[in-house]
This record gives C-alpha cells, structure tokens and sequence, in this order.
C-alpha cells in the first residue's frame, strides 16, 4: 500500500531529534560501549530507512526483530553489523550467511533443527540468548548452553555475542531486575571465554542502570524521544520527540441542539455547535478508543466528539474556521501540547505501541530541526 500523499494527514519526524537522543544516551554510557540502533517495526513507526540513514554513522550496528527487517537494511546497502533479535526459520540461515546478518539462537532445539535440515552454519555469526527471568526466548540453564556452544562449534559458526533482556528496568522495584543481572553474570562467569559482544541494555537499562552496560547497548524507544517507563520514571537527562501527527480540517458545519454525530449516535449536541472532520481515523492507528480525546485547533483542546471511524474524525470546535485550519493531534501547538504518551494514557497502554501503530497509510515526512 502506498502511503496516502493527497490528504493532509501527515506524520513529521524531526530527524534531528533521532541524532540528537543518541547523543544524549551514547554521552552517559561508557566511551568504548557499542550502540545498536533497534529498527524493528519500520523504527518504531518513524520509517526505517530514513532513521537508519540519520543515524548511519553514529551506531556501531542495528537490531531488528526478523529477517525480512535485516534484509531491508542489506538491500538499501547499509553494511552495518545487523542482529535479528527474533527466532528465524532455519531455512533463512543461508540467507543469513551471505548477507553476514547475525542471528539469535534462542535454543537448542533450533540448532538441533538446524544441523537436521543439513543447512551449513560456516560463517554464521550467532548470539547466545540468555533468559534470565522474562520467561520468553533463550536458554535458561548453563548446560544447555554448552551444548549449543559445542554444535556451533562443531559446525562452524561463530559465537559472536550473548545477550539477555530485562523484564522490569523501566520500574521503580528492581528486585526482579538485579535477580536477572545476577543470573546473567553468573553465566557468564561459566563461559570459558566470552564471546566479542555481551548485551543486556535495551532503552531502559541504559537509561536508569548505565552500571549494566557490558560492551552492548539496543536502543529502541528513547532514540524516538519517548520515555520507556511511560510516566513511572523521570529521565535522567532530556530527549526530544521526533514525531509530531497534524492534519487539516476538510469540513466545518453548525449542528443544531441535539443534533447526532457519528455511527451509533453516541454524541448529540448539547446546544448549537461546531463540528469539524479531519481526514483520520482507526485505520490509520487513531483508535475508536480515543473518542472523547483531544486534538489542537488554533492553540486549543477540541474534543474527538461521536465515534472514531475509519478514515475520520469529528471534533467540537469552539467557532467557525476555514477548511484547510491545521489540526495537531501528536505536537505543539501555541502553548498547548499533547504527547504520544497523552495517546497511550488515554489508551491505557504504552507509548510503544501508540506509535507502532501508526499506519502506513500516512506519510512520513523527514525534517532536521
Ligand atoms: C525491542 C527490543 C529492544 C529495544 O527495546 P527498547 O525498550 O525500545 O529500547 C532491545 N532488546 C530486545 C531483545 C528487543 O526485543
């Protein structure tokens, strides 16, 4: 699907901010630790091609979570070190090999399968994943591990890395966070030589526990300028937000006093008003749960008023205003300013996938600030 380029709903990325949030991580981490940029799901949503090209030459390699995302970044030539953070299908390993995209091995099983369906691992560059406490991918016990560690070797791969991921580091209770840390350190102390990359930051880790840096970081979420933690944990420094989400109003009508708006008749006019429509709705991630929600007008809060449809919105506005009158609904505008986190408190979920969902069909444009 293309993007939709002749409607005025856009999203603009400040590219600038995605370098700038880099900076401001990569200066409170220790000089020699290697950034990886996390790209997965099209960079958060920012577009993965572009915030790949932004950060090009400041990032040591990217993450992503298939293989599809690594080959995206192989075809559009960058020739960063690339780890798949996901399980692939083995059958991919080949794939793997000649494009010198590092994989995960989350499994014995997998390794197993792997020497079965009589692939060569020559020259695949593979990181061990450790589950120290999130009770999803990897290995949790040290036995397992060797056994993988002795396969691999056997059938030539390299052990590149080795890596866990936290479950807790954006809380405030970090019981279950140094539980992992330890679990993690104590497999590593069983490792009789360590691999060239050992990993355990995501966004969170680095930001609130720059202690844990081993030689590896995955940035995902505060390269975009979101806060991991949602509002549960201040930054320790600022960051900027690199998406900001306006259309346009594209019709503005006086509905008498009592008047219905929308599928279902869910809100009637309480006295004469001012309705507007802005060319946006469920299908391009503004979800049916945001009715009642707010957009900016002219500096001020307009409710989403009636039921979110697909592809548009209905807001009160406090008068007339012309067609084409700009709507910011992620942004700044006068002194008012709603946040991607706004969405997700109002969603009840997490700044994440607010702007994951973000869809396709609004294009992206790109602007250094
Ligand atoms: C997505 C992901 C990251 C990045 O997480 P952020 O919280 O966005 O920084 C890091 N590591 C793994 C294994 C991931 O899946």
């Amino acid at each position: 699907m293309k993007p939709s380029i002749h409607r005025p709903t856009k999203l603009i990325i400040d590219s600038s901010a995605i370098s700038h949030n880099l900076m401001q991580v990569r200066d409170h981490l220790p000089a020699k630790t290697k950034a990886f940029a996390v790209v997965k799901a099209n960079a958060y949503g920012h577009g993965v091609l572009e915030v790949a090209r932004e950060l090009a030459e400041e990032v040591d390699g990217f993450c992503v979570s298939n293989m599809d995302e690594a080959l995206e970044l192989r075809l559009a030539g960058f020739e960063h070190p690339i780890l798949v953070l996901g399980v692939v299908p083995v059958q991919v390993i080949p794939q793997a090999v000649q494009a010198s995209i590092s994989l995960t091995v989350s499994s014995l099983e997998w390794l197993v399968l792997a020497g079965e369906t009589g692939l060569d691992l020559e020259d695949l560059a593979l990181h061990i994943k450790v589950d120290t406490g999130m009770g999803r991918l990897g290995f949790r016990d040290f036995s397992s591990i060797e056994q993988a560690l002795s396969l691999m070797e056997e059938a030539g791969a390299r052990f590149e890395g080795i890596f866990t991921h936290f479950a807790t580091a954006d809380q405030v209770d970090q019981t279950q966070f140094q539980g992992q840390l330890a679990n993690f350190r104590e497999i590593l102390g069983q490792l009789a030589v360590l691999p060239p990359l050992v990993h355990a930051s995501n966004s969170a880790t680095s930001i609130w526990h720059g202690e844990t840096v081993f030689n590896m970081v995955r940035l995902g979420n505060v390269l975009y300028g979101l806060n991991p933690s949602g509002r549960e944990l201040n930054l320790p420094y600022p960051i900027q937000p690199a998406l900001s989400l306006t259309s346009e109003l594209v019709q503005v009508k006086q509905l008498s006093a009592g008047a219905s708006v929308g599928y279902g008749e869910t809100y009637h006019s309480p006295s004469e008003e001012w309705i507007g429509t802005v060319p946006i709705g469920y299908a391009d991630g503004l979800t049916r749960s945001m009715q009642g929600f707010s957009v900016l007008v002219d500096g001020q809060p307009c409710e989403i008023v009636g039921r979110v449809s697909m592809d548009q919105i209905t807001i009160r506005l406090p008068q007339s205003y012309p067609l084409g009158t700009l709507v910011t609904l992620i942004g700044q505008d006068g002194d008012q300013h709603i946040t991607v986190q706004d969405w997700a408190d109002y969603r009840q979920t997490i700044n994440y996938e607010i702007v994951c969902l973000l869809s396709d069909r609004i294009p992206r444009y790109y602007q250094e600030s």
